[in-house]
């Protein structure tokens, strides 16, 4: 299998106000729950975001804006793709159940595929996401790397 990888790497900024996404499966929800009761008055400052069912939970008991997109089952999961890939999202809190497999599994693996590309900082369980919401660059503008993608498709059409 041929092992193509993008030419080059640019600079990204991170605002200081981060796009935060929240995604919980069915058996973490509770988990995610009481992690944002946590840490909500931190997230309070950031703009949340997260798939249909996770974003209503998390709205309704901590009193919290969050934009639902769709229910992940229903493709929530390949908007917040689509986030990554296009710049408009910075932070990925995703509790993913290990013991359960969902009916979207090929969109959870494209989504964490895409966050890896991408160098967005994920969290998988609380103890990831408490050192990831704790960080001194959480409030602060951070510079990072992504993919060059003017670069990789002209690697690909110079003839
Ligand atoms: P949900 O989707 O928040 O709508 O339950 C999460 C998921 O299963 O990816």
């Amino acid at each position: 299998m041929s092992d193509i990888r993008p030419p080059r790497n640019v600079q990204r900024t991170l605002p200081s106000r981060k796009r935060i996404a929240l995604v919980a499966h069915d058996g973490k929800k509770g988990e995610l729950l009481e992690w944002a009761a946590r840490w909500r008055e931190t997230l309070a400052r950031h703009a949340l975001t997260g798939t249909g069912t996770t974003a209503e939970r998390v709205s309704r008991t901590l009193g919290l804006e969050v934009e639902g997109l769709m229910s992940g089952p229903l493709g929530g999961d390949q908007q917040i793709g689509a986030c990554i890939a296009e710049q408009r999202l910075d932070l990925l809190i995703f509790f993913w159940d290990p013991f359960s497999p969902q009916p979207h599994d090929p969109d959870v693996k494209a989504l964490l595929r895409l966050a890896a590309l991408w160098n967005i900082p994920v969290a998988c369980n609380p103890a990831s996401a408490d050192f990831l919401i704790s960080s001194p660059w959480l409030d602060t503008v951070y510079e990072m790397t992504i993919p060059d993608a003017g670069a990789w498709v002209s690697g690909r059409t110079a003839d």
